[in-house]
């Protein structure tokens, strides 16, 4: 029975909490049994460090990514707009050369409209010289005729 206690008390003061699971170790134990965390201090500290490192990291890369997101969103958008701004562009282009295509079929309608004017000038010319020199009553000349 005495011995039991001794072991016990020895037992004891072998034993000691782990940092992280609260459960008890064998003192000087570098690695709990039970939660299998490094007891050392500094190591704790270092993997603390590590893994608020590799949170503010991955924070950081998840910001990233919804900047990259938003841009690209925004760059698509801006992609749509030109391409509506092209179709517009082109139906314009479509439009005035339509009018361009206009514009030249007036001009060679008025072309042909001076060539008839001119025509009935040099008849008219033609008819004044005659009369000029048939000696024809003036009447002849303004085609006001008997
Ligand atoms: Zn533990």
């Amino acid at each position: 029975m005495e011995e039991d206690s001794q072991n016990e008390q020895a037992n004891l003061e072998n034993t000691s909490l782990c940092k992280y699971c609260k459960q008890g170790i064998n003192t000087g134990s570098i690695v709990c049994h039970h939660c299998g965390k490094d007891q050392r201090l500094f190591i704790g500290t270092i993997q603390f460090i590590i893994s608020s490192t590799a949170l503010v990291m991955v924070v950081i890369a998840g910001f990233q990514t919804y900047l990259a997101y938003t841009q690209l969103q925004d760059t698509k958008r801006k992609e749509e707009a030109a391409d509506k701004a092209l179709v517009q562009i082109g139906s314009i282009q479509k439009q005035m050369l339509g009018i361009l295509a206009d514009t030249k079929a007036s001009r060679e309608k008025i072309k042909d409209q001076e060539k008839l004017i001119q025509a009935a000038i040099q008849k008219i010319s033609l008819g004044l010289c005659e009369s000029a020199c048939n000696n024809d009553p003036p009447t002849a000349i303004i085609g006001v005729q008997n």
